[in-house]
């Protein structure tokens, strides 16, 4: 059996006032919960980390620098994260990739950064508007596999959520039928590249306008184990029932 994960991100948003939301999520979740993943700013990490350790909660970072220590003015480094307590760090959000000019190279170095520290990557991928459009997702996807993932992806180091950027914080969300196709099609990518026992075991995650209204549809698809959650999980009330319904799928 595959694990099921709902992970959130806060994204730049929240202090520390905020994390009484963590406490607020831990009643709320049902006891059947899957895993659960916060990842606060970076600020947080610490007390997040410290306050989870009486909750079922996890605790994640948003990017990791791909090095491991020397001059780089406002980066973090992966073990600086694990230090903190957190245990996972998402690596290629489509708002790194964009804003910050990163390329899957860059994630590849940066997952294997999370490994080194131990840390759990959370490797994002997904096409923007212009290449659904001109249909090429599955091109622009099969490239981003190939190019941001590490070659010692196993089930236990990695976990991959495909976000369309056209997806994200707009409130469109594809059809089950297209998450369908491309997390059928990631799987069936991960099978051929490091075989089929893990491919089977290494969690897809859907990413993109999960909101309690919508999510028990998104979870009916096979391969979608769960979901990176962004405005959705800043109130635990919001993200709660998005929980709920992953247990329930
Ligand atoms: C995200 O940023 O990873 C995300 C999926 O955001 P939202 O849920 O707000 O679309």
């Amino acid at each position: 059996m595959r694990r099921k994960l709902a992970a959130g991100n806060w994204k730049m948003n929240g202090t520390a006032a905020d994390l009484a939301e963590l406490n607020v999520l831990a009643t709320l979740m049902p006891a059947d919960a899957p895993e659960v993943i916060i990842c606060p700013p970076a600020p947080l990490l610490y007390r997040a980390s410290t306050a989870a350790q009486a909750t079922p909660i996890s605790i994640g970072a948003q990017d990791c620098h791909m090095q491991a220590s020397g001059a780089f003015t406002g980066d973090i480094s992966a073990a600086m994260i694990a230090d903190t307590g957190a245990a996972y760090v998402i690596v290629g959000h489509s708002e790194r990739r964009e804003a910050h000019a990163e390329r899957d190279r860059d994630i590849r170095k940066k997952a294997k950064a999370a490994w080194a520290s131990n840390l759990t990557a959370i490797i994002c991928i997904g096409e923007t508007l212009e290449d659904h459009e001109a249909n090429n997702t599955l091109d622009i996807i099969a490239g981003q596999l190939a190019g941001s993932l590490p070659s010692a992806v196993t089930a236990e180091n990695t976990i991959i959520a495909y976000e369309p950027v056209w997806a994200i914080g707009t409130g469109k969300v594809p059809t089950l039928d297209q998450i369908a196709e491309v997390h059928d099609f990631i799987r069936s990518k991960l099978a051929i590249r490091y075989g089929a026992d893990i491919a089977d075991m290494i969690p897809l995650l859907y990413g993109g306008s999960v909101k309690p209204e919508n999510a028990a549809l998104i979870f009916e698809a096979e391969n979608v184990d769960g979901a990176l959650v962004g405005g959705a999980s800043l109130k635990a009330t919001d993200f709660a029932p998005i929980i709920s319904a992953l247990a329930q799928s």
